[in-house]
């Protein structure tokens, strides 16, 4: 059943009109007819099953009734910057891998820079692809990719736990520290962390920890993790 998300809130028995991308969407791209069933997430990530209607060139939905919602971890994605191609992969996949929230890091080794006007196109590209993968994967909440941060910037993602993925540790691993499921993680850029950020990491409370004897890559990493978290609920 396809899903759409809803701006507003909603409740059993309302109409709900689509906007004009999503109408088209729904009536041009997708060719969806009257009284199809559709699954719709309104703002609190409520999920509801309507039927489909055309008015007047708009389309909009009936919600017949809420369905069952299941309570998602919070996993907090700290990724530092990569090349556009596989930044743009790592968003869509750590949306479907369960992100809650992907928070770009700046780096001393980070290739990408980004001045301000930029930020606000690239962010407006980045949480679009996340709202379409998580429509694409049925999930009730929307992974929202924020502003970039610097690691000083990062105590405010600090969730009960705090990870940093660093290649060069060699004691904890990724099963002995996942005992929560409200977790944040940092990974490194192509180039990796410089020693001292990994030290300022460990002061500010993320605990390095080691994803195995390969060296993935930036984006290999946090697929890894995330898949770990899922893996283990
Ligand atoms: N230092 C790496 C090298 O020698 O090629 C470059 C960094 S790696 C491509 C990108 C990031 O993925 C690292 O900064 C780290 O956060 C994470 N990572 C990759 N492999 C890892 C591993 N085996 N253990 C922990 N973190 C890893």
């Amino acid at each position: 059943m396809r899903q759409f998300f809803a701006g507003d809130k909603l409740q059993v028995g309302s109409r709900y009109y689509f906007d004009r991308n999503q109408s088209h969407h729904i009536g041009d791209v997708l060719r969806m007819k009257n009284d199809d069933e559709v699954r719709i997430v309104d703002c609190d990530s409520r999920a509801f099953t309507g039927r489909l209607f055309f008015e007047n060139g708009k389309v909009g939905v009936t919600l017949m009734y809420e369905n069952e919602g299941f309570e998602e971890p919070s996993v907090i994605c700290v990724a530092a910057l990569i090349k556009k191609e596989k930044w743009e992969l790592m968003i869509q996949k750590a949306c479907e891998l369960g992100a809650t929230r992907v928070v770009p890091l700046i780096t001393r080794r980070t290739i990408i820079r980004l001045d301000e006007k930029e930020i606000s196109r690239k962010l407006e590209r980045w949480n679009k692809i996340a709202v379409e993968a998580c429509q694409q994967c049925n999930r009730t909440t929307v992974c929202v990719v924020e502003r970039p941060a610097v690691i000083n910037q990062l105590d405010k993602y600090k969730q009960e736990v705090n990870l940093v993925a660093y290649e060069n540790e060699d004691e904890v691993r990724l099963r002995d520290v996942l005992d929560s499921d409200r977790i944040t993680f940092v990974v490194g850029p192509e180039g990796g962390f410089e020693k001292e950020e990994v030290n300022k990491l460990n002061d500010m409370g993320f605990v390095s920890v080691s994803l195995g004897n390969r060296i993935l890559r930036a984006e290999t990493a946090t697929m890894f993790i995330l898949s770990v978290i899922e893996g283990l609920r």
